[in-house]
């Protein structure tokens, strides 16, 4: 269905480099942790997946569903509701590395009570802001840029094991960087968390609207407060090594329809 309608629409309009007809919408990856790039047949207006809203998105007056796959799908057809008839889009099998860390502090892997506790305070705050939906003040979908510079490590989705004990798969990607260098926003966006969490070390959450939200993670200075509008390319906080970390680094997360995406699908 994709390539076909990419296909009429590079016939209609085959002078425009295909850079500049799919230049805002994330990269369609049809896996666990992936994103479905869904073109909307006329009429539907509403799409959801067990019960949560879906982002939607026009590109050239198309609409497009932009729906994030949770990293348990199995491979094999998923379906999504609308307020028309249902979709259905075939899940692809793929296959994430593993990942052998070592913590010095055990703290990080065998949580004592009160960091337990302290964590699902966090863990609920964390995801009442993956939950919601806000309306976006864009109809088209907002360009990514890279929030700081450096290697990325392919480490999204990888299986992870701590001190040889297995702990919930990675939900973002890590870019090693020197402790202070700037981490900027990669698209305008309210920012609706920032806080000092057990794992993630100090933290700012921004939404970009329509449920899609973007974390940054083992900060060393938090530049910017909950409430505040940011733009793109605007310093959020510097690089450090707060929380469960092995070295300084930045961790970005991105987050579609309250489930973690790869954030390397938003960069073209
Ligand atoms: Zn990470």
């Amino acid at each position: 269905m994709m390539m076909y309608f990419k296909k009429i629409i590079l016939a209609a309009t085959c002078m425009i480099p295909i850079q500049l007809l799919f230049a805002q919408l994330p990269q369609d990856s049809r896996r666990a942790g992936g994103i479905a790039v869904i073109p909307l047949s006329t009429g539907i207006t509403q799409v959801s997946y067990e019960g949560k809203a879906v982002l939607i998105s026009k590109e050239n007056e198309q609409p497009y569903a932009v729906f994030g796959i949770p990293l348990s799908a199995q491979v094999g057809t998923l379906t999504l509701n609308t307020n028309k008839n249902p979709i259905q889009i075939e899940i692809k099998p793929y296959r994430y590395a593993e990942q052998r860390l070592n913590v010095k502090n055990k703290d990080y892997v065998n949580p004592n009570q009160e960091q337990l506790d302290r964590y699902a305070r966090e863990a609920k705050e964390q995801n009442d802001i993956y939950s919601s939906f806000s309306q976006s003040s864009w109809t088209q979908f907002p360009n990514f840029i890279r929030p700081t510079s450096g290697k990325f490590s392919n480490s999204f989705g990888r299986k992870r094991f701590f001190n040889g004990e297995e702990r919930a798969p990675h939900s973002g990607l890590d870019i090693p960087a020197p402790i202070g260098q700037k981490v900027v926003a990669p698209a305008d966006g309210l920012v609706v968390g920032t806080g000092n969490y057990f794992f993630n070390g100090n933290t700012v959450l921004i939404d970009h609207g329509q449920g899609l939200i973007s974390i940054f993670c083992h900060l060393s200075k938090i530049n910017v407060e909950k409430g505040q509008h940011i733009t793109q390319g605007e310093v959020l906080g510097l690089v450090g090594k707060t929380g469960r970390v092995t070295g300084p680094h930045l961790h970005w997360g991105m987050s579609l329809n309250n489930v973690r995406v790869d954030p390397q699908l938003f960069l073209k």
